[in-house]
């Protein structure tokens, strides 16, 4: 430490960092240091790095002397450039001690304004600046600030101080307040600081510095910002940085200001100079919502020159860090000061807005463009928004600002904390306040949306709803929040009733209005087409391209899908046709029927219903590839359960309830998930499979017949054994191979298995033989590998993620380690067989972006997920590709991959979990030895393995194992790696089962 810098200095022209230096010097600090290079004004000052905020908490909350010494210096450096001192009675120079990490956390460090005012220097600063109010302003400011922040003294205690004096006088305004008022309210204050803590208000600079730098560094490990880091899932920071700037106030009259600003309109993203501000105002003033501020194009007719200024800073600014900036600014009698600038954060239209017209500009290329938008803020676009019907209807109540795109519908809270507590019993809540601050993240985030009466674009409600994409109407002024009732243009409305505002518009509405999805404009599906481009033209091995597939039943969901992009669909799950009224009563007399005569009647039934709902699939996906799977859940599922439902079941089968519900009784199942379900039921009853087989068949013949280009693939579900598709893969084609016949038509048809049971990962080199491709069912796979049924995890699951046993739910992003481990093994073994075997995810995680770049890692040909998460899947997909170039992937089927070596970001592997997996997996080797022995007569597939290589097999097979799971570990050892990629080639062939 002590050889390191660890005080970096800005001013006059110069700075000691720059840009580059967020790690070190803080996201803020960085960017001042940059900005001061650039010649643009901003106050003289010195940023303490972010490894003294590391060594602070490694030595119990103190400092090594040197770096005392080192900031000491500093102030003495900053003295010298100001020709003032730091609180000196005369002339005070005074601070402001700011917080800044690496990533921005808005609203969540504590700054503090006006450091150096004392009972002497105030009066030093009055005479020196011949305006007596704005000294004592800025006193007051001081002790509010940090009695708050350093001493704990809590920030209504102040307020209410204020509040009484202002009424005592009859006045709104605190710029009403005259210089005598504010001095009688310091001596107020120092009062209330006294009482509350038992101390005197810190009256030496240095103490006063020393504390606010300490609350600074303390504030890092506070309970909201550790909240606000866990929720944006923030890491690996050191921590926070300490900028020390003089001060320079927008406090200081009426020809001084402050005020903040974007280079373009962060909520739609039009390259239009926006912002905001308030003359006669310091710092928090604009943001916190106090008064409304008044819009930045204003300016340009109050202070000319000064609007000039800002426009040529602020274009200067984007040019320079080629992105929307958000910047503050200050003015001091007429001169122009910046304070600030970051790259902007924006909703989910701004993001992509910004991203298309800076490439028309020339200002960033296509793959910048694509990593500038998060799958997040396409999210955003498809949220709801009112359907436009019920909007004609109903009648705004009032308007405010449009501060978070997107509608929200839900019963009113007033507080964040009944939020919490009223989602927590499954309500869905809207937020109304006067304001937000950073206290209330954790009702804001349950919060359908949030409805504020003050406050501007740039308030703290604004800019948390935006990050979260949730909808936000802010500074309405027709919203009167008293206690627990409100008023809302009038009319008054009490905790629990419904509203619905729209943050795309500002408008609010009385009750519960229907919220439809948007469809998608110009602009996202230029930029969703680039994404496309970016993922069709990678290369993984003998893998080409990465798809993106939906996961549709209907074909009104099929054509939604179609619609989003989605170039497929990778599980079109045909119980859900069953369920349908219409079909579920020929399919519960089938499940009781005693004969298979009785069975095959009832299914010729359900053969024309089936065949119309592919029919419709096939025609809505145009010729793209459809994956039907066969029949999955267990029968239990279907038996009929009310007495009605017997009865109803038992008169159309003109058989008694008595018998009925005998039979009922054999099919209940203590296990159902591990019961007569998925390939088990063919393998019990071929007969239901075949007319399934059938109706795809005949929907593809009709298909054929109108012209219709058609691609089905049909999936076999819940495989753990070769010999289960050994036996049904012959039945499929021969009834496939049946109807094109009799139709004299020839439709190509896959036939495929579901990778969803861990036996299945392990054995898939025998599994290959028989399948076209593999479909990795990630929910069962998860739901089996751990033992935690998906059904009833909520009872552990929260705990597992509290106390750090689990990183994140293992059913929203895959296990990478585990699950994934066994994804890999199956990958390599099935491309061991067959080099180029198509493989894809349709689990629930193939919509999850840290799944979708370990898919793609691992040579996965697509991912398949939800129709409203298709359009962030074709971005995740483009990022993974860009994230990933020039870095080695493994599972390309290539037989010469190695393993991915690339630390990608937002992938949470760790190295631990594979050394066990190491282990395990060397220990089941004498296991697949014996079984594989055994197994003489599996030759069936036409290939025409030897012995010798079945040898080769086993042995391969085994140690592939080990191999497999390095291939996603990054942190696996190069000599490791090779052993095993080496491997490969021995691993040819094996017809066992
Ligand atoms: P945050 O990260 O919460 O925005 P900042 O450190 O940026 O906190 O400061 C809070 C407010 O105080 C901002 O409006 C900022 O412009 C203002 N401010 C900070 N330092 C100074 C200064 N030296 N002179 C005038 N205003 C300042
Ligand atoms: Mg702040
Ligand atoms: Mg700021």
């Amino acid at each position: 430490m002590a050889s390191k810098k660890n005080v970096y200095f800005f001013g006059k022209g110069k700075a000691e960092g720059d840009a580059k230096m967020k790690s070190v010097l803080g996201g803020k600090g960085a960017n001042l240091a940059e900005m001061t290079n650039l010649g643009i004004p901003v106050p003289p000052g010195f940023t303490i790095s972010t490894d003294v905020c590391a060594a602070y908490y490694e030595n119990k909350n103190k400092y090594p002397k040197e770096i005392k010494d080192e900031v000491e210096a500093g102030l003495k450096r900053l003295e010298a450039v100001m020709k003032k001192k730091l609180g000196d009675p005369s002339d005070p120079l005074l601070v402001s001690v700011r917080s800044g990490a690496a990533v921005s956390m808005p609203g969540m460090m504590d700054t503090i304004l006006n450091l150096g005012i004392s009972d002497k220097s105030v009066k030093g600063l009055a005479t020196k600046t011949g305006n007596p109010r704005f000294a004592w302003d800025a006193y007051r400011r001081f002790i509010q600030m940090y009695g708050d922040v350093v001493m704990g003294v809590e920030h209504s205690k102040f307020e209410e101080a204020l509040h009484a004096l202002k009424k005592s006088k009859n006045i709104e305004m605190d710029t009403d307040l005259k210089a005598g008022d504010l001095e009688k309210l310091v001596e107020e204050y120092k009062q209330i600081v006294k009482k509350n803590t038992g101390k005197d208000f810190p009256q030496a600079p240095l103490d006063q510095l020393w504390g606010a730098i300490n609350a600074v560094f303390g504030s890092w490990m506070s309970d909201r910002a550790v909240r606000y880091r866990k929720l944006e899932d923030i890491r690996n920071l050191k921590g926070t940085a300490v900028n020390v700037q003089s001060m320079v106030f927008g406090n200081f009259g009426d020809d001084s200001g402050t005020g903040v600003c974007f280079s373009r309109d962060p909520s739609t993203g039009i390259n239009e100079f926006y912002g905001e501000y308030l003359m006669n105002a310091q710092g928090e003033d604009v943001v916190a919502g106090i008064r409304t501020p008044e819009r930045i194009a204003t300016l340009a007719k109050k202070n000319p020159a000064i609007y000039k200024q800002l426009v040529g800073i602020k274009n200067r600014l984007e040019k320079h860090f080629k992105d929307m900036q958000d910047m503050e600014f200050t003015v001091q009698q007429g001169e122009l000061f910046l304070l600030q600038t970051r790259n902007g954060k924006r909703a989910g239209t701004a993001a992509v807005k910004c991203a298309v017209d800076m490439v028309a500009e020339g200002l960033i290329d296509k793959i910048t463009a694509i990593m500038r938008v998060t799958p997040g803020h396409l999210d955003q676009l498809l949220h709801p928004m009112i359907d436009s019907n019920a909007q004609k209807g109903a009648k705004a109540l009032t308007k405010g600002l449009n501060a978070s795109p997107g509608a929200g519908t839900g019963r009113i809270v007033f507080n964040a904390k009944d939020a919490e507590l009223w989602h927590g019993r499954g309500e869905k809540v809207l937020l109304v306040r006067k304001d937000t601050s950073p206290e209330d993240i954790g009702g804001m985030v349950v919060s359908q949306g949030i409805l504020t009466s003050t406050g501007g674009m740039t308030s703290h409600a604004a800019v948390v709803a935006r990050g979260m994409g949730t909808p936000c109407v802010a500074g309405a002024k027709g919203v009167l929040v008293e206690g627990n009732t409100v008023e809302i243009g009038g009319k008054r409305f009490n905790e629990g009733d419904w509203i619905t505002i729209d943050g795309t518009s500002g408008e609010v509405y009385e009750g519960k209005l229907p919220l439809v999805a948007p469809s998608i404009s110009k602009d996202v599906n230029t930029f969703l087409k680039w994404c496309d481009d970016v993922r069709a033209g990678s290369v993984r091995g003998r893998v080409k391209g990465f798809a993106v597939r939906t996961n549709a039943d209907q074909p009104e969901d099929a054509k939604r899908a179609f619609d989003f992009g989605a170039q497929g669909i990778g599980l079109c799950r045909t119980e859900h046709m069953f369920f349908d009224k219409e079909k579920l009563i020929h399919f519960r007399a089938m499940i009781v029927a005693e004969t298979e005569e009785e069975r095959k009647e009832q299914l010729k039934k359900i053969l024309p219903l089936q065949q119309k709902d592919f029919f419709g699939i096939f025609k809505a996906m145009e010729g793209r590839p459809v994956t039907i799977r066969l029949l999955d859940p267990p029968l239990h599922e279907f038996v009929p359960h009310t007495k009605e439902e017997v009865e109803e079941l038992a008169g159309h089968l003109n058989i008694s309830a008595e018998k009925l519900h005998s039979k009922i009784g054999t099919l209940i199942e203590s296990n159902p998930m591990l019961g007569h379900r998925g390939c088990r039921l063919a393998v019990t009853y071929p007969e239901i499979y075949d007319m399934q087989v059938e109706a795809i068949a005949q929907a593809a013949v009709e298909c054929a017949k109108q012209k219709i280009p058609v691609h089905p693939e049909i999936m076999i579900p819940i495989v753990v054994t070769a010999r289960e598709l050994r036996l049904l893969r012959p039945n499929a084609e021969k009834i496939l191979e049946k109807v094109f016949t009799a139709a004299g038509v020839k439709v190509p048809v896959t036939i495929g298995t579901m990778i969803e049971v861990p036996r299945a990962a392990i054995r898939s080199a025998h599994i290959a033989h028989y399948a076209d491709f593999f479909s990795f069912g990630t929910n069962d796979l998860t739901q089996m590998t751990f033992a935690f049924s998906r059904d009833d995890v909520a009872s552990f699951l929260p705990f597992y993620l509290e106390k750090n046993v689990l990183d994140v739910d293992p059913f929203k992003t895959i296990d990478q380690d585990g699950v994934g481990g066994l994804m890999e093994l199956a990958i390599k073994e099935g491309r061991s067989v067959k080099p180029d075997l198509k493989m894809g995810i349709c689990g629930e995680h193939g919509g999850d972006p840290t799944t979708i770049d370990f898919c793609y890692r691992v040579g996965l040909s697509y991912v398949s997920c939800s129709p409203f998460r298709v359009p962030l899947a074709r971005l995740a997909g483009a990022q993974a590709v860009i994230n990933n170039s020039g870095k080695n992937i493994t599972g390309g089927g290539s037989g010469k991959t190695k393993p991915a070596t690339a630390k990608v970001k937002g992938s949470k592997k760790t190295v631990k979990g594979d050394k066990k997996m190491a282990v395990t997996s060397a220990k089941k080797k004498p296991a697949a030895k014996k079984k594989t022995a055994k197994k003489t007569g599996a030759k069936k597939t036409g290939a025409k393995k030897t012995a010798k290589k079945k040898t080769a097999a086993k042995k391969t097979g085994a140690k592939k194992k080990t191999g497999a799971k390095k291939t996603g570990a990054k942190k696996k050892t190069g000599a490791k790696k090779k052993t095993a990629a080496k491997k490969k080639p021995a691993a040819k062939k094996s017809v066992v089962l």
